[in-house]
């Protein structure tokens, strides 16, 4: 995945070159054996595989020229951080949830070991000097979701410029009036860094391309849910995982274009599997670039994933924003609306999260569900009992995870999913 021609941007950006080669040679050789050994994909990945292998390169680029030419780019690790907001700043929102283990060992200097890897990853990517996302960012957004995101964002705050967003950790009147005012403090920073107000027109803009995007993704959601599945699993949450970081319209356009082909997969009665294949719902944590081992698993131990319930699936693109409104206000009050129905498990009560899992098992016909936290997140370890409560009322068998972002437990782990999936076949 190198491209010597962009060396000079990273040295730019003050990467460690060393150690982002290392970094992009273990991408490269994990999208090999994960992504292109599928057999009978849609012409469609093509889009896909090409914004991966580019992934540090072409689109570093196109934030550069952006820079050049004035745009701000906000970088964000929560589906919480209104993107509608950003782009109607003329700002690039870009989402930098890691995936990797990487630069750990530094990280664990200033975070505790025992704190979930997605943390340290992003810590890590940091203070390794690896990621070229992070340092291209004008500013980077946290929030006050987990208590190990939002200590761990005091120590990252002295290594990035940062706002932090306050999210409320209930649903009642005061919640929301929290919230709106997070947002508007959110609308302010954003119009002080770029220098531009947001208008009517430019915020209907930004409302309708994220909707646009969404609706792309639920067009998806919807058809990769026929039988025979037409699409892996794998190849759903490599979508949901690059529509954080790729310009919104060319992105939708080019998601659209890949239902046209799954459609016509579906008239023709073909799917990428059997269709007695057992099919599987993942829910639970959010798993970010290049997290793709459980996935992997799965569809290497005889089952297919149809659906995820999580930020990267459908907890990010199930609710739209109401375009209706008219005036700036009306607006913001439909992104507030909006963005309170995120059934993260910060929430307590979070009970919507329980009719959302059982709702969308349902609707995508699955045979079991797989529920996946990383070790050491409280949040979503807590709800795996409820979870696995709700289903058993609905009969859907379901297997608990936790892992991390180590190869060290794969073999454990495909015991035990193997085993599930003889279980449920
Ligand atoms: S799981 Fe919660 S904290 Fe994580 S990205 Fe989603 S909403 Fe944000
Ligand atoms: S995975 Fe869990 S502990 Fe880690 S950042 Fe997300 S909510 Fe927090």
């Amino acid at each position: 995945m190198t491209q010597p021609s962009y060396k000079e941007m990273w040295e730019n950006l003050n990467l460690d070159i060393e150690a982002h080669d290392g970094l992009l040679e273990v991408l490269g050789k994990f999208y090999g054996d994960i992504y292109m050994s599928q057999q009978g994909r849609l012409q469609g990945m093509e889009y896909l595989d090409f914004v991966l292998s580019e992934v540090h390169g072409l689109r570093i680029k196109e934030l550069m020229d952006a820079k050049a030419q004035g745009r701000k780019i906000i970088g964000t690790f929560c589906v919480f951080v209104p993107e509608e907001l950003s782009l109607a700043v003329d700002a690039i929102q870009v989402g930098l949830c890691a995936g990797a283990d990487a630069g750990t060992e530094a990280a664990e200097t200033i975070v505790p070991r025992n704190t979930c890897a997605l943390i340290k990853s992003f810590i890590g990517f940091k203070m390794a000097k690896i990621c070229p996302y992070t340092e291209s960012c004008d500013l980077i957004i946290g929030e006050t979701t987990c208590d190990g995101k939002k200590k761990a964002y005091e120590a990252f705050g002295e290594m990035a410029p940062m706002h932090i967003m306050e999210i409320p950790q209930r649903k009642e009147a005061s919640d929301r009036e929290l919230w709106k005012s997070e947002v508007l403090r959110f609308k302010d920073e954003l119009e002080k860094i770029t220098g531009k107000k947001i208008t009517a027109e430019s915020l209907k803009q930004g409302i309708k391309t994220v909707n646009d995007k969404r609706r792309a993704l639920q067009r998806l959601n919807t058809l990769r849910a026929a039988t025979p599945t037409p699409i892996s699993g794998r190849d759903v949450l490599l979508i949901n995982q690059v529509s954080f970081y790729d310009d919104p319209v060319r992105f939708t356009q080019s998601i659209n274009t890949l239902c046209d082909q799954i459609e016509e997969r579906i008239a023709k009665n073909e799917g990428i599997v059997p269709e007695n294949t057992p099919r599987l719902m993942l829910a639970g944590c959010p798993m970010a670039v290049p997290n793709w081992k459980l996935p992997y698993i799965i569809e290497s131990s005889g089952a297919v994933v149809v659906s995820e319930e999580s930020c990267i699936g459908t907890r990010n693109t199930r609710d739209l924003v109401d375009e209706s409104g008219e005036t700036v206000e009306e607006m913001i009050d439909a992104i507030c609306e909006r963005y309170m129905k995120i059934d993260c498990a910060c929430f307590t009560p979070n009970n919507e999260r329980l009719d959302n899992i059982k709702k969308l098992a349902e609707e995508t016909k699955v045979d079991g569900v797989i529920h996946y936290s990383l070790m050491f997140c409280q949040p979503y370890t807590h709800e795996t009992f409820k979870v696995e409560k709700t289903l058993a009322e609905s009969e859907v068998p379901m297997l608990a995870i936790e892992t991390d972002y180590s190869m060290e437990d794969v073999e454990q782990l495909k015991t035990r999913v193997e085993a599930f999936v003889e279980m449920i076949s």
